[in-house]
């Protein structure tokens, strides 16, 4: 894949000067309590390598990420930074955690059992409060509290659960697992608690306890789905026109013949597809902008091209090489998401690596 920009069919922008704000945001949000930040998924699809090190220039200090060769690439950048690991002890991983200086989320007994043995390291405990995937469940927690003995040798710097509604502020669900999180949290009264996701910093005080961990508002997607984004925007994926065709009536476009002209229109063919992770849902849904004009995609998304119905653009304005923007401040993820039929979180998880990545911002 070539690095030239002026090659480039695709480009997809990343702002890190927004990610620090969007961080920002969230602590004006938690009122003086501190916050980590989750940087999974390769920081959720826009590069851990950038995204980890703009956050803790603007001060995060604690990272969460998923697999363990997260953190690893994690430390290379971040050599001072916490960095703990969701999905917790795998069997036989304890020396790679004790080498990277990484820490794990417990989640079961066994897991505790098993890090206890290896010595007094630091670990977070997880409870169960409602999502059956990871944590401690309400028996192996009341067999802890039958046996507190099993907890002395560990170092718990968190204690912490995970929200399952969060995104909807009406949900029962919220506060029945803060209730069960309190309770636990009498239970095992040691270390920090941390609870809130990025929509569950957004639920209001009760639920901020010592340390919010929200990962998806940091990239920009609205923890608010109700209501406006008080977020900011942070990527803008824009691609250029290879070819315009004309279209009559009674032709069709791309696979399975998915569209079909009704009047005489103008197609534009662009350099993404699904191989990019410009999802195949968006065929017939997703739609382009070009200055300030919406251009729908017509037919399906195939591996690596789309087609836009640029009927309604200027002549000037859709020649081969003019670039479109399919991702930005006109065609938010959010936005993106909701025609694919997803969540924002998919849509940036998706994020190709063939697209040209240019950083820009503070740290780029
Ligand atoms: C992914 C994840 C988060 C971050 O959630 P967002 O909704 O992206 O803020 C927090 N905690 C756990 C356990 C997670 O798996």
């Amino acid at each position: 894949m070539s690095t030239e920009k002026n090659l480039a069919g695709a480009v997809l922008t990343i702002d890190l000067d927004a990610v620090a704000d969007n961080y920002r945001t969230i602590l004006k949000k938690m009122n003086g309590v501190p916050s980590a930040a989750v940087v999974k998924a390769d920081g959720y699809g826009l590069g851990a390598e950038k995204v980890g090190p703009a956050l803790a220039a603007a001060g995060c200090t604690i990272f969460f990420v998923a697999h363990i060769n997260e953190g690893i690439g994690l430390r290379a950048v971040l050599p001072d930074a916490d960095i703990h690991i969701l999905n917790g002890l795998l069997p036989g991983t304890e020396a790679t955690f004790r080498e990277h200086r990484l820490v794990p989320v417990l989640g079961s007994l066994d897991e505790i059992d098993a890090w206890s043995a290896y010595g007094p390291l630091p670990c977070d405990i997880h409870v169960d409060t409602g999502m059956l995937r990871l944590g401690l469940p309400p028996a192996e927690l009341a067999t802890l509290v039958d046996d507190p003995g099993r907890l002395a040798g560990l170092d718990i710097r968190l204690v912490m659960s995970h929200l399952a509604s969060a995104d909807e502020a009406g949900s029962d669900q919220n506060a029945i697992q803060l209730a069960k999180f309190q309770q636990a949290r009498q239970t095992l009264a040691m270390g920090s608690t941390c609870f809130a996701n990025s929509s569950g910093v957004f639920l209001g005080s009760d639920y901020h306890f010592d340390l919010a961990r929200p990962g998806v508002a940091l990239y920009g997607v609205n923890p608010t789905p109700a209501g406006p984004n008080p977020m900011t925007g942070t990527i803008t994926l824009k691609a250029r026109i290879l070819q315009v065709r004309d279209a009559q009536p009674g032709e069709t476009v791309g696979y399975g013949a998915a569209f079909g002209v009704n009047k005489t229109s103008k197609i534009a063919t662009l350099p993404v597809g699904y191989a990019d992770g410009f999802l195949r849902s968006l065929s017939n849904a997703g739609q382009g902008m070009i200055d300030g004009i919406p251009v729908p995609l017509v037919g399906r998304v195939s591996m690596d091209l789309i087609t836009l119905d640029v009927t309604a653009v200027p002549d000037a304005q859709r020649q081969p090489g003019q670039w479109v923007e399919l991702i930005g401040a006109a065609n938010p993820v959010d936005a993106v998401a909701d025609a694919a039929g997803t969540i924002g979180y998919e849509i940036l998880t998706s994020l190709g690596a063939r697209y040209h990545r240019v950083y820009t911002g503070a740290g780029a």
